[in-house]
């Protein structure tokens, strides 16, 4: 084969459905596509490419896929801890981002997260935030592959005065970014009830105008739901099907409280859910049911949230929890087993971005999106089933290589695209400014 990087020396998990892992394994990738997926001996013999990538004997697979978060609140993580949703939101955190988050302040705040996400195997994310040309930008050149869309509220926001001005900051991104490698641009109306109708409408729109992804966040709280009854007479769900903003191109975020006829509705649009368990428990907003959405078949995958809410964009300690709860929860220790829990975070969360033809499995014609994991460590050895040791025992940090794209971004665990050293050092100056107005905040 012709290619100009082979990632061998590893165990290759393709996640194709009923593939088995496959030792001695190699993937052979020309030009971002993956071309060949075979036994390392057969592929080097007959292949010439300019590099080759080491798994070390460990796990050669699908980079994760983070289907929810706010990359650039990484910047506030630990900011407000210990509140309910509304407050959070209300009293902390928007204030804090009207005098906080300028555009420089968000891409720097981009850049610390794509570091983090790709130093725990995380390859592609969806990510909602202000100034979503920067977010665009700072994930293109840290080589994260990204769905973006700025956030869409029927207030002023740190980016824009007005629903129009975001509106049109997210045609611009759309427009651009059309044909982009990595990124992928998308519409993101908030939420039910910081749109009005004609606002989500809009939204829906513009979202079919472009055939793109359209994110929102949904059936949260319980505070949600009853507020959308007493105005609407619908729930969450239903509300946005009537309104018709529910499509196969809908990412569903939280659906924490659904009933029956919810669940029938997001299967029968074909929405994409994404589990956002750990922001949930921490704002005690509840647990997604996410045994349901398995058992009814729904598209799902695994979201962190932002940092300032989980504190974390560690996916797979989001997924590792999900499997021992959901356990405990049913006491029916059948429910999310390993290798279905490895496919939630990998093509499952492909599927609910829509990227299922071109990421999460490792075969010819997809792009190069490839993580090596070392099993090498007293905590992963010996190893009888990878699955298992993914599910249950291995940490982000047994990451050792990222490949976006077929482009390396972290080799041995040093990122190829980042100054780590000089981000450490702007993430902190910035802290800086954030921890002046949260101790104004507090002598109020
Ligand atoms: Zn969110």
């Amino acid at each position: 084969v012709n290619c100009d990087l082979i990632i061998s020396g590893g165990t290759v998990l393709t996640m194709e459905p009923d593939s088995a892992p496959l030792a001695d394994g190699a993937v052979a990738v020309r030009d971002g596509e993956i071309v060949a997926v075979g036994p390392a001996k057969a592929l080097l013999a007959d292949a010439k490419p300019a590099a080759v990538l080491d798994a070390g004997g460990g796990l050669i697979m699908p980079g994760l896929v983070n289907t929810h978060t706010h990359l650039a609140m990484a910047l506030m993580r630990g900011f407000a801890d210990d509140l309910p949703l509304k407050s959070w939101l209300e009293d902390h955190i928007w204030p804090a981002e009207r005098e906080l988050m300028d555009a420089d302040t968000v891409a720097l705040g981009t850049r610390l997260a794509a570091a983090e996400s790709l130093r725990e195997g995380v390859t592609c994310v969806a990510d909602m935030y202000f100034f979503v040309d920067r977010v665009a930008a700072e994930t293109a050149s840290a080589g994260l592959r990204a769905v973006v869309s700025e956030p869409l509220l029927d207030f002023p926001t740190p980016s824009s005065e007005s629903i129009d001005e975001s509106l049109a900051r997210t045609r611009d991104v759309l427009t651009a970014y059309r044909d982009h490698r990595t990124v992928v641009p998308a519409v993101g109306p908030h939420a039910p009830y910081t749109l009005s109708p004609a606002n989500l409408a809009r939204a829906a729109e513009l979202s079919d105008d472009f055939s793109s992804p359209l994110l929102i966040h949904l059936s949260e709280t319980r505070w949600e739901v009853d507020s959308i009854r007493k105005e609407r007479g619908a729930t969450p769900v239903g509300y946005l099907a009537e309104l018709g903003v529910l499509s196969e191109r809908t990412v569903a975020v939280h659906c924490v409280h659904v009933d029956y006829d919810d669940l029938g509705a997001l299967g029968e649009f074909d929405v994409g859910i994404s589990c956002t368990l750990v922001s949930n428990l921490k704002l005690a907003s509840g647990v997604p049911p996410l045994h349901q959405f398995l058992a009814r078949g729904l598209k799902v995958g695994f979201g962190t949230d932002g940092s300032a809410s989980n504190n974390s964009l560690d996916v797979l300690r989001d997924a590792q929890l999900a499997a021992l709860l959901f356990k405990g929860l049913t006491g029916d220790p059948t429910v999310l087993p390993a290798r279905r829990l490895v496919e939630l975070l990998t093509i499952g969360g492909a599927r609910v971005l829509g990227l299922g033809d071109r990421i999460g499995t490792l075969v010819p014609g997809k792009r190069a999106d490839v993580i090596c994991v070392a099993v090498s460590e007293p905590h992963t050895v010996p190893m009888f089933d990878p699955f298992s040791h993914l599910a249950y025992a291995a940490r982000a940090a047994d990451v050792r290589h990222s490949v976006v794209d077929g482009r390396i971004v972290m080799r041995d665990r040093e990122l190829l695209t980042i100054d780590g050293e000089r981000l450490v050092a702007e993430a902190r100056a910035a802290a800086a400014r954030i921890g002046v107005r949260r101790s104004r905040k507090a002598s109020l």
